[in-house]
Order: C-alpha cells, then structure tokens, then sequence
C-alpha cells in the first residue's frame, strides 16, 4: 500500500522506500564480507522482519538458510513488558551455526537481548543482530546490534513489517503513527 492510503494515519515519513532499499544493500554488502567462507543462517523475527527478510536475502550475493521465531514481548499496548514468550520456535537445530538474528526494531532491547541469551545457550557457533531500525532506550540494555539501518527518535512507528494492531505492515516506508490513532 503506497502513501495516499494511510496518509490520515501517520504523522510523517521518516524512512522512505528508497532509502530503505539502498539501506538494505549497503547492510547486505557488509553481511556478505562479515561471513565470507562461513555458513550463515538467517532467523527473522516474526512477524515484523519479514520485510527485511525478504528484502536482505535478495540482496546477499551468496547461499543462506532462514528459519523464524516467533516471540510476544508485549503485554499489551506499545511498551515492551520484558516477558519474553516463545509462540513459534526454529524447525532445526542450530548447534555450530552462525546465526543472524533479522529484526525490525530494538526498542528497549529486552525482547532481543533475551532471544541472544536463549540462541546461544542452544550451543551455536555464533550469534550477531542485524536491526532495521534502533530507538534511543535501546542503549539502556546490554545487547549489541551488529548492523542497524537507522537510528529513529522514541515515537512509534509502523510500516515494513511494523504493525499497530496488526495492520500498516504492508506499507513499502516507515512512519511516525499520529497520535490520534492511538489515544
Ligand atoms: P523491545 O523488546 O522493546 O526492544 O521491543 C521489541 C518489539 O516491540 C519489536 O520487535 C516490535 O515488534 C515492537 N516495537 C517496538 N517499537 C515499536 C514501534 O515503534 N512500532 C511497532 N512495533 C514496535
Ligand atoms: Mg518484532
């Protein structure tokens, strides 16, 4: 869905397609030098990282495996609780691999630095973060993002696999959701 289908229900664009396009490649560039020679098995956060998934894995110019996880950090709302629940696990074992963990977003970092937490325990060769986006909180946890697209203030946003009540997933840029839409 392009712009004028949403444009009452955002604020402003602050990542638009094309940025996010070139975004990507200039990510994927480094992801393909990082693990030159190694394996590399990509496991996207579902649902929001579908888009960078897709989007990643095309621009990699080498093999790579995916698999996801499924995980609900938020009670509800649009703060992160910390309790992180596992509704979907990996299909296979990932003993000795090289793992990629894709993301949307790192907000307060909790959801992300428990998943790290939980893939290393299961015995991986490694295990590094790449974000789309990252928000100021996230500096307050421990958890390293390898690779981030953008650096985004607080507020939320939704667009390229992020949602507000399930929906603006589907829209090609990310946006500052107006606050009518939520209070
Ligand atoms: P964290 O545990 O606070 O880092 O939150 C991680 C998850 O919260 C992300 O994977 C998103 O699903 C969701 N989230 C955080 N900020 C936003 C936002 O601005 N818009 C939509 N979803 C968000
Ligand atoms: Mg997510």
């Amino acid at each position: 869905m392009d712009l004028a289908g949403v444009e009452k229900d955002i604020e402003r664009v602050i990542v638009t397609e094309d940025e996010l396009q070139a975004k990507i490649i200039e990510l994927a560039a480094r992801v393909d030098k990082d693990y030159e020679g190694r394996d590399l098995l990509l496991i996207g956060v579902l649902k929001g990282a579908v888009m960078a998934m897709a989007d990643l894995s095309r621009a990699l110019q080498r093999h790579v495996e995916m698999d996801w996880m499924a995980v609900s950090s938020y009670g509800s709302g649009t703060k992160s609780s910390g309790v992180v629940r596992i509704l979907k696990d990996l299909d296979r074992d990932i003993t000795g691999r090289n793992v990629l963990i894709v993301e949307d977003i790192v907000d307060s970092g909790l959801t992300l630095s428990w998943l790290k937490a939980n893939l290393e325990s299961r015995g991986v060769g490694s295990v590094e973060i790449l974000s789309i986006l990252r928000k100021p909180d996230a500096a307050k946890v421990e958890v390293s993002v390898k690779y981030v697209g953008f650096e985004i203030p607080p507020d939320f946003v939704v667009g390229y696999g992020l949602d507000f009540d399930e929906k603006y997933r589907n829209l090609p840029f990310i946006a500052v959701l107006a606050k009518h839409m939520y209070s």
